[in-house]
């Protein structure tokens, strides 16, 4: 176990990727510092477990590329990223619809590729098929404009990804603020469109099925996806905190040390009081506000990820499916593994399978789904666990405005995590090196 200092110039408090990321920054800087961390590992909320041969991370997440702080501070290459396919699946009235990238494909956006099917099955034979689904539907000949959205939708979807690709941030910022649902229908998409497709893929990353999230982080959201790709690390999402805290001396980190209480000038654990010039309290949003009864409440939303094991898998590339079917209960789901093949053992899949909103449905009623879903039987995967994060991610309706809350509290207390920026691992990163900057400044650094 690392000893605890008397004394330090920074207590970080939380290693997940915003204390990390503020370590990092005041170790450049060659500030004396110090991170104590409750859980017995770093990475926060952005956790693997290795069981039995499969990588089950702490709810289905993804790496993605176009995150500014992430490549600054992360060699991605090192990750070896297994890419997920760019575009998605949708599963609309027995048939399944590929949803191409809008930005590489505008009026490709919305292909059937697979069409009046009398048995839903077909979905999963097409998948299991050797090949891509998309290239064999066009060998077949099968292409045609689906019915999940229409040309105007795939023009518009088109110019919102390409507007939030490539405006300034700071233009992106300044547009009037409502919510992800309005922004959508005012970018004058189809209620079909909405919610055969947006809905359900937003609700995977938000967290919410309302859309009631500003349009400003709805806007960072589609600048991502439409700038990178996401992938899984070869290794489980645990790789991508480890990578941030790789060049930290470990004898300045001590985990299973939680801070029951902050103060200006001193940090109280069960393992004794650290003295200091500045505090970061760079924990969950909960425990932020109980440590800091000024910051107020942060509304959280949840996440519950559903692991299956299969040896059949049912589709042959590693594309999410969405449900378009509007039940509502299954946000999207993938087989990891046609990823990443190092998530499952040798001769076995991993699919996960995400449900957004504070309801966990048992997973019988998850299992229909997903039989709906994929067409094709699936009484034979095993389930292996279900991973609910009730606060997966701090709720963010309007108003967000710059979508920067301050970091520093006064009297030397500093704040930073997800909740201080957007609702992802990029905010996460941001608000802890800019909380960081912040401390320099106050300690005159
Ligand atoms: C299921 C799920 C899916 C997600 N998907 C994505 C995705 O695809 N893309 C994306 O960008 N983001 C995603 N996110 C969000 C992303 O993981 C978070 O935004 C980010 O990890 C938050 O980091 P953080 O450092 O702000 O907080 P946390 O990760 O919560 O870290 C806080 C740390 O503080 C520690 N701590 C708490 N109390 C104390 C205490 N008293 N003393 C000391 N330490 C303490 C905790 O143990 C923890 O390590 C997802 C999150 C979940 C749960």
């Amino acid at each position: 176990m690392t000893a605890l200092p008397t004394e330090t110039d920074v207590v970080v408090v939380g290693g997940g990727l915003a204390g990390l990321a503020a370590a990092r920054r005041l170790h450049r800087a060659g500030t004396p510092w110090f991170l104590v961390e409750a859980a017995d590992r770093l990475g926060g909320r952005v956790a693997t477990d290795a069981v039995d041969g499969y990588l089950i991370d702490r709810g289905f997440q993804v790496v993605n590329t176009a995150y500014p702080r992430q490549a600054a501070l992360v060699d991605l290459a090192a990750l070896e990223l297994g890419l997920l396919t760019q575009g998605v699946l949708v599963r609309r009235g027995g048939a399944g619809h590929r949803m191409v990238h809008p930005l590489r494909d505008p009026l490709g956006v919305a292909r059937t590729i697979v069409t009046g099917l009398a048995d839903a099955a077909q979905l999963g034979r097409l998948g299991r098929a050797p090949g891509p689904v998309g290239d064999l539907s066009r060998a077949a000949g099968a292409e045609r404009i689906s019915s999940v959205g229409r040309a105007f939708d795939r023009i518009r979807l088109a110019g919102l990804a390409a507007r939030c690709a490539t405006y300034p941030v700071r233009r992106l910022l300044a547009a009037p603020e409502l919510t992800a649902e309005l922004e959508l229908r005012r970018a004058g998409l189809s209620d079909r469109i909405v919610e055969e497709l947006l809905r359900p893929f937003f609700s995977g990353v938000l967290g919410e099925r309302e859309l009631s999230t500003s349009s400003r982080v709805l806007a960072m959201v589609i600048r991502s996806f439409a700038r990178g790709r996401v992938g899984l690390p070869a290794a489980g999402m645990a790789a991508l905190p480890a990578a941030v805290a790789a060049p930290l001396p470990a004898s300045l980190i001590a985990p299973g040390v939680p801070a029951v209480s902050v103060h200006a000038g001193r940090v109280v654990t069960p393992a004794g009081t650290i003295r200091c010039r500045a505090v970061l309290v760079a924990t969950d949003p909960g425990t932020a506000s109980r440590l800091l009864p000024g910051l107020g409440e942060v509304r959280l939303n949840r996440l519950t990820t559903y692991y299956h094991s299969t040896v059949e898998p049912p589709l042959d590339e590693p594309i999410l499916l969405l449900d378009g079917d509007r039940r509502g209960i299954v946000a999207n789901t993938v087989v990891l593994s046609r990823a990443a093949p190092t998530y499952a053992p040798a001769g076995r899949h991993l699919v996960a399978t995400s449900v957004a909103g504070p309801d966990v449905p048992p997973e019988p009623v998850v299992r229909a789904e997903l039989a709906r879903l994929y067409g094709c039987p699936v009484h034979d995967w095993e389930h292996l666990t279900t991973v609910s994060v009730a606060g997966a991610l701090p709720a963010t309706p309007p108003p967000q405005g710059r979508l920067r809350k301050p970091v520093a509290l006064g009297a030397g207390i500093f704040v930073a995590g997800d909740h201080r920026a957007t609702p992802s691992a990029q905010g996460a990163l941001a608000s802890g090196w800019r909380a960081a900057g912040a401390i320099l400044r106050h300690l005159g650094s």
